[in-house]
């Protein structure tokens, strides 16, 4: 072997293990800026040119556009990336529509040599080897490498760079999608908070003139005679159809509770029960119904997040008063079963058929017989309610003797 022969193929050697180098570390780069800038300069140091660039496909326009361009200058940069490069007149536009590599010694002997970019960016290109960036048979884009100088392409600079285009394509599309999918996640996020914000700023817009209403409606009812006290009774009732609507749209946020979003303290069962009953006596009483409670002892306590709970409870206590007709029965009791701590409401309403016992937890569903009966509400407080006492670890079920026979609800929290 010749020292010459020798000296190629160490240097051979040298260049491919530099390539598997850069491929580790492109494939675990997802940040697509950086990825293009360490791919662009990798495609001029392996194939020993003074500048490199990186033409991607935009997938809307079909138009080639540069995504790195080897420039300290910003906004030649950045001028660059708004120029579309076309399919049809441009030397990169060819490799991609050829779907091969293009090498020129010279680019002014190529028919379509795209004069623009060079005369943002001051480099007189005159040597360019350009080759496709595929997925499997589809071109994503160019990968350029180019001298002011024409001294010439070898076999080895092709495939070095032919190498490095394959891997890069693949790491490109990875970033790309990473970066679409991020793009996509913040924008999501910040409708989400936006309606986060619009829920939490109506609702609380709304509750005070609401306020003012149910007073008002209450003490009419009490005082006034006859026809009017019906009419504020109306009011009243309405008002507090409202107060419910604004509650479960206050509430829509825990339907994605997570269980490490419970704030739990140690808490008396019977201060959540009568919590609870505390928010629905004046639905209660504007109904004309008896709510009773069996309470259990002060020492039976759980840890859990008292806030949330009580607010299942009420989502619950909240139907057994609006699907039982006027001047019924709610009982509110509190039940041990080995290591569970049962919490059951009984009502004398209209009843849940036993093919609706699991759907009637899911969101915005209503049984369509209730429907018609002109019940008002969204159809959230029991998904409301189940999504919360899960995240508890907890269960909650239904049982109906059939229609117009009650409806039982349980609630079952663990002790420990
Ligand atoms: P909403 O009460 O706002 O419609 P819920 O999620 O609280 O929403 O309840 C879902 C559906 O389950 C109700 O529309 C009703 O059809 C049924 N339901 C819930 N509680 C009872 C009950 N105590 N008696 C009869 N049907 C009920």
């Amino acid at each position: 072997m010749s020292s010459a022969q020798y000296l190629g193929d160490a240097a051979r050697v040298q260049k491919l293990s530099r390539l598997v180098e850069v491929s580790l570390v492109i494939n675990s780069t997802l940040d697509l800026e950086p990825l293009l800038r360490y791919i662009m300069d990798t495609a001029a140091e392996i194939t020993g040119s003074q500048s490199a660039s990186i033409l991607l496909i935009d997938a809307k326009t079909q138009e080639l556009h540069f995504m790195a361009f080897n420039t300290e200058d910003d906004a030649v940069q950045s001028h660059l990336k708004r120029i579309p490069v076309p399919l049809n007149d441009s030397i990169a536009g060819a490799v991609v529509l050829e779907n091969r590599p293009i090498v020129l010694d010279d680019v002014n002997t190529h028919p379509r040599h795209f004069r623009k970019a060079d005369d943002s960016s001051g480099f007189q290109t005159y040597s360019l080897l350009g080759i496709p960036m595929r997925i499997k048979d589809r071109v994503i884009g160019v990968l350029e490498a180019v001298n002011k100088i024409g001294d010439g392409w070898t076999e080895d600079d092709q495939t070095y760079l032919e190498i490095l285009a394959s891997q890069a394509a693949v790491a490109i599309e990875n970033a790309s999608l990473i970066t679409r999918l991020r793009t996509a996640y913040h924008e999501l996020s910040q409708l989400d908070k936006m309606k986060n914000d619009f829920i939490a700023i109506a609702s609380h817009e709304l509750r005070t003139p609401l306020s003012v209403i149910l007073g008002y409606a209450s003490f009419l009812k009490d005082e006034a005679q006859g026809e009017a006290s019906e009419h504020a009774e109306a009011v009243l009732n309405s008002a507090l159809r409202m107060r419910q609507l604004i509650e479960d749209m206050t509430n829509l946020r825990y339907l994605k509770i997570g269980e490490g979003e419970l704030e739990r303290t140690v808490v008396p069962v019977v201060d959540m029960m009568m919590m609870a009953a505390g928010d629905v006596q004046s639905m209660a009483e504007a109904n004309g119904h008896r709510l009773e409670y069996a309470t259990p002892g002060y020492d039976l306590a759980l840890k859990v997040d008292k806030g949330k709970i009580v607010m299942a409870l009420t989502n619950i206590l909240n139907n057994a008063i609006k699907f039982t007709s006027k001047s019924g029965t709610i009982r509110f009791g509190c039940q041990t079963h080995d290591n569970e701590v049962w919490l059951v409401v009984q009502d004398e309403g209209i009843g849940i058929p036993k093919d609706q016992y699991e759907r009637i937890f899911e969101e915005f569903y209503q049984v369509a017989d209730h429907m018609t009966r002109k019940h008002n509400g969204m159809g959230l407080g029991l998904a409301i309610a189940k999504a919360v006492i899960q995240a508890h670890r907890g269960r909650i079920w239904v049982q109906s003797a059939g229609e117009n026979k009650g409806s039982t609800f349980y609630i079952s929290l663990p002790l420990s």
